[in-house]
């Protein structure tokens, strides 16, 4: 049996390829600290005799007994909001905890495939984004931290299979939704459904114009399981290509919900990019992955996933509390 360790398996996608990964036969480690995750997104797994659990944080010194076949590597913050309130612990996890694992993938000769994002793309000024594009970041932007703890992530990863003949992947994920996101962590979806859910107005930063482009959770995790047992240690892109306005889409979330709210508008955040649309020439050449799920289907079971949420759920809509994680 393969061994695969997961980091940030108790987030949203962390926990979705560990279900993808024990369902293909894998002897599944999960790691997380639970920072931004939830213990609920793994408690189907007690008693999965394939699966074992560490709380740990990966920008401290990690330790696995025996052997490892694959890593992959998806704990760190990606909420805005999330990595606005803790950016030191963004960076960390991209760079020491990034750093950490690499080692551990040279010591046990595993392949390690790390989680980048379009968010190294910045606000773009190429469009569609190719894998070729060098990206638009500011460095020191509200955004810079998780920007650039990733670029620093997918650099140290190139130099470690360069340098040090690791066996690498990197998959740049492109808007990911779906079942297990957390309802208030800030980002569009969870927020315009628990608005609609609550009978809450729906918040649209700046005029709604500028795109994104939305990929089921689904999709996504199979272009990164194939992506993993392939042989290119580059970037690919991974996402849907089907581009909106945040604008239209929050009207589209109005008739799902059948909510009677309306639309008010906010602040665009410092740096929000004004497009994003992954070019995914790469991975269909290479990996014959397209996506699969059309967004009315992908929303639909995602708004059945925020209905099932229990009222106390809904209502809570404080922030996560970080008080107890540190920066040392
Ligand atoms: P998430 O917040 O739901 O999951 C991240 C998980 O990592 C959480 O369970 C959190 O507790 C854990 N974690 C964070 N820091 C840690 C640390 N130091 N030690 C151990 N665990 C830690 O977010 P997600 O949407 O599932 O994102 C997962 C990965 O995918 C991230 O690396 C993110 O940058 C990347 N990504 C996601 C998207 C998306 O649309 N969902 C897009 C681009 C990139
Ligand atoms: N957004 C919005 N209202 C919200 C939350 C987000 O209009 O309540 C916008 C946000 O400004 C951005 C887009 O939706 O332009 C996607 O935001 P998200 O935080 O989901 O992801 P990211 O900006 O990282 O792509």
């Amino acid at each position: 049996m393969k061994k695969v360790l997961i980091t940030g398996a108790a987030g949203f996608l962390g926990s979705h390829l560990t279900d993808r990964f024990l369902k293909e036969g894998y002897y599944v480690i999960g790691m997380d600290n639970f920072i931004t995750g939830d213990k609920k997104n793994i408690q189907h797994l007690e008693e999965n005799p394939n699966f074992e659990f560490i709380e740990h944080d990966v920008t401290k010194y990690i330790s696995i007994d025996g052997d490892l076949d694959y890593i992959l590597h998806f704990a760190s913050p990606a909420s805005p909001i999330d990595y606005l309130k803790i950016p030191i612990q963004t960076l960390k996890v991209g760079s020491l905890g990034t750093h950490n694992l690499l080692g551990l993938a040279k010591d046990k000769k595993a392949r390690i495939l790390i989680a980048s994002t379009s968010e190294i793309y910045g606000d773009p000024l190429v469009h569609p984004q190719t894998e070729d594009y060098y990206g638009n970041v500011n460095t020191i932007g509200p955004r810079g931290v998780y920007d650039e703890s990733k670029r620093f992530q997918e650099s140290i990863t190139m130099a470690y299979h360069r340098f040090h003949g690791v066996e690498t992947r990197i998959v740049r994920i492109f808007n990911t939704y779906g079942p297990r996101m957390r309802l208030n962590d800030g980002r569009v979806i969870p927020a315009f459904m628990g608005q609609a859910l609550r009978g809450e107005d729906l918040t649209i930063f700046g005029d709604g114009s500028q795109t994104r482009s939305f990929c089921y959770v689904d999709d996504e995790v199979d272009g990164i399981y194939r992506l993993l047992l392939s042989d290119y240690a580059y970037p690919v892109n991974i996402g849907n290509p089907n581009e909106i306005t945040i604008k239209d889409f929050a009207e589209e979330i109005i008739k799902l919900t059948g909510t009677k709210q309306k639309v008010i508008y906010q602040d665009l955040p410092v740096n929000d990019p004004m497009q994003r649309q992954p070019d995914i020439s790469l991975a269909k050449k290479l990996l014959g992955w397209e996506p699969k799920v059309d967004r009315a289907e992908g929303m639909k079971i995602t708004y059945e996933y925020f209905k099932s949420l229990t009222e106390e759920e809904l209502y809570k809509s404080e922030h996560k509390d970080f008080s107890s994680y540190t920066t040392k």
